[in-house]
């Protein structure tokens, strides 16, 4: 290609991209919906959250699933004055199986979360693997969805979990999908500190 044609072609292509950013005026807060079964959900959603603090701006993160509660993210933000952290009740009972006490710690979890989205001193909310709760029926989407459309216009909201709820994906601004190409596990690589927790 000349040198003339790429200069063309880049003026070209600014003037599209110019006139989409030109367009997008509008200022609110956006749902943000991370899915799939690739690795890079929760550390996308903290990655955003270390964005927004360094902005000073104001989070809270609630963690539905059981998981480790010593992750390198909780141990560097759940002091953060920035940041309220809660990790979700009595936690899950996968290994006992019980179901009614599962149910109850996700409505409590359920609970705090409502609180913080009626909460319009946020800027910004994880709520980290939430999606598990509508999969197995611990949740009904719902009263979340109605929640999510009544929060405070500036206050965005991330959702992970590798699937997610249609009344959800109805409602949210941006989604993306992780897919799972590859993950080291599968390789025989042991989950490690500061990587996979
Ligand atoms: P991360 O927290 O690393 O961003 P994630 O939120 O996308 O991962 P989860 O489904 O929440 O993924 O799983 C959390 C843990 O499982 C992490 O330690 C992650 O490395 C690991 N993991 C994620 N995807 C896979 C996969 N496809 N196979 C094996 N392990 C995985
Ligand atoms: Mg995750």
């Amino acid at each position: 290609m000349s040198e003339e044609l790429h200069r063309q072609k880049s003026i070209k292509r600014k003037a599209v991209i110019d006139a989409k950013i030109a367009k997008a005026t509008e200022q609110r807060g956006v749902l943000i919906l991370l899915k799939g079964n690739g690795k890079g959900k929760s550390s996308s959603a903290f990655g955003t959250m270390a964005r927004s603090v360094g902005h000073g701006k104001h989070c809270a993160v609630v963690q539905f699933s059981k998981g480790r509660l010593e992750t390198g993210e909780f141990k560097l933000f759940h002091r953060h004055p920035q940041i309220d952290w809660h990790v979700m009740g009595h936690g899950f009972t996968w290994e006992t199986q019980d179901c009614a006490r599962d149910i109850a710690a996700a409505e409590q979890a359920w609970q705090k979360a409502a609180e913080l989205l009626a909460d319009d001193s946020l800027d910004l909310i994880v709520l980290d693997e939430m999606s598990y709760m509508f999969k197995y029926d611990y949740l009904s989407v719902e009263p979340v969805v109605a929640a999510l459309k009544a929060r405070p216009r500036m206050q965005t909201v991330i959702i992970t979990g590798r699937t997610m709820a249609l009344g959800l994906q109805d409602i949210a601004d941006t989604i993306s999908v992780i897919q799972d190409e590859r993950h080291a596990f599968r390789l025989g690589v042991k989950a490690q500190a500061g990587i996979e927790y």
